[in-house]
């Protein structure tokens, strides 16, 4: 059968009347379960049903409510991350105030296989992972970065490839295993936070984005296909099965070491006092920044909207030509760290040279100081002091510089500017809302075989993160509600 739909109002009435009920003799609410209960009590998470009545038959039993289903994940990730779903499921047996909390009577519990009868539900792709188990066989080993440094760059030939492809390709969007979703997060979730302002303005969002490793195993599984093994060759090339095909392995600089899993690829809002995700993108272990924010950039401005992407936040490691190339054909500012591998001056056609950080420098060999931009004209003024004395002229020397003529080198915000410093240090709230969903919720404690659950499990970690934003910036109106919903409280 299809679900039946519970309005959110009728969830909060059950709520209530078996917290009146039960609370007191068999049931307490401790007062550190009061954000918990806050929580769950405001998400309206009932238009799930909706969204998933396509993936429901006609037939068969009434299946759970799919809005309680997915109140239980959330709790479990608020209440016990780093457990595996069984042990979830046997919390929820012991601690009926977590049942209640759910949406379920107590005495009557949806068990470990009936979340994952949901789950795929989530998911529209016969194939829980994205490539097929079988693989051309892979390289032994790949790039080691330098100590403390990031993962090797991709080429820049690579990255521009991917560039010019992707600008081409622009208007046509492909689906995604994972847009359904990307859908409930936007039209539920992400549009609360705009909604109450959490995500910065709107019609000039500034965002984010960085990659993390995610471990999922300590080897990577595979069998062969072939018997040559048996037959005494070696080494041989057949294609084997994968059990984790999305998965590879990458070097993981923070840690300084191999690892085998998936490159978490997310974009956050950089203005968002809460370091709110926006974006999330699972990307092989082996796979570049640079590589993976232009995947994300194009399928995120093909996806969102809630508002407009003006500006994104990013280090060095994405510090390729290519990248500027494509935020300007989006219309988003870039805010790159440079990456200088070169320490030599650029010639120009005139007696000044370019440093590698992208300022002229004077025929003394005195760095120029930015001296204003000129909108009409979108050039860059430089000038030097008199003092310098490289000039006769009665102000000093000048020198413009044309963002058209390198996107890099001269940004439309000069490096270094205050400005400049002002905004880039919104970059780091990328690095702790991936740090929250791995310490704080546990990321990598999911021990899921197929992309499908690391996708769901990645989203729901997202909402949560949402839905503690709402409570931390609405506190004082939520707390008066713990009169009403639960005077007894112990
Ligand atoms: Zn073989
Ligand atoms: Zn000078």
């Amino acid at each position: 059968m299809k679900p039946i739909f519970v309005p959110h109002a009728d969830y909060q009435g059950f709520v209530l009347k078996q917290l009146r009920t039960h609370v007191g003799p068999g049931i307490v609410i401790i007062n550190k379960d009061w954000p918990l209960l806050a929580k769950l009590w405001m998400t309206d998470l009932s238009p799930i049903t909706t969204f998933l009545r396509d993936a429901y038959s006609d037939r068969g039993p009434e299946p759970r409510d799919p809005a309680s289903m997915f109140r239980s994940f959330l709790l479990f990730l608020m209440t016990n991350p780093e457990k595996g779903l069984t042990e979830c499921v046997n919390v929820l047996k012991r601690t009926p105030i977590y049942a209640i909390l759910c949406g379920f009577d107590f005495d009557d519990l949806p068990g470990v296989g009936t979340f994952y009868d949901f789950f795929r539900r989530l998911w529209p792709a016969v194939d829980k992972n994205l490539k097929p188990m079988k693989q051309p066989k892979r390289k032994s080993k790949p790039k080691k970065g330098k100590k403390g440094e990031k993962a090797p760059t991709a080429t820049p030939g690579r990255v521009k490839r991917l560039v010019t492809w992707m600008m081409r390709h622009a208007d046509k969007r492909t689906a995604l295993p994972a847009d359904p979703l990307f859908e409930f997060f936007q039209s539920q979730i992400l549009s609360v936070s705009a909604n109450l302002g959490l995500l910065g303005d709107l019609s000039a969002l500034s965002a984010a984005g960085d990659g993390t490793p995610i471990v999922t195993s300590a080897y990577p599984r595979s069998k062969s296909t072939c018997d040559c093994y048996a037959k005494g060759m070696i080494g041989c090339n057949h294609p084997r099965i994968y059990s984790q095909p999305d998965c590879d392995s990458g070097w993981d600089s923070a840690r300084e070491k191999y690892y085998n899993g998936y490159h978490l690829y997310m974009m956050s809002a950089a203005d968002s006092k809460y370091d709110l995700p926006l974006y999330p993108r699972l990307q092989p272990a082996s796979r570049h920044d640079a590589v993976s924010l232009v995947m994300s950039m194009m399928e995120c401005k093909q996806r969102f909207n809630l508002g407009v992407i003006d500006k994104i936040l990013l280090d060095a490691a994405h510090d390729a030509e290519a990248i500027y190339m494509l935020l300007d054909h989006q219309n988003i500012e870039p805010f790159i760290d440079l990456n200088n591998r070169s320490k030599k001056n650029t010639a120009t056609e005139s007696d000044i040279q370019i440093a590698p950080t992208g300022i002229p420098i004077c025929p003394k060999g005195n760095e120029m100081k930015p001296n204003g931009f000129d909108k009409s004209q979108n050039r860059r003024k430089w000038r030097c002091s008199v003092a310098c004395g490289c000039s006769d002229a009665k102000y000093g020397r000048t020198y413009h510089t044309y963002s058209s003529d390198n996107l890099r080198l001269f940004p439309r915000t000069a490096r270094g500017s205050e400005k400049w410093k002002l905004i880039y240090k919104r970059r780091t709230s990328i690095e702790r809302s991936n740090k929250r969903e791995k310490i704080d919720y546990k990321l990598e404690s999911g021990r899921h075989r197929s992309t499908m659950m690391w996708y769901i499990r990645i989203y729901a970690i997202m909402i949560c993160q949402h839905m503690d934003a709402w409570y931390v910036s609405q506190k004082d109106e939520w707390d008066k509600l713990k009169a009403t919903i639960c005077p007894t409280v112990v």
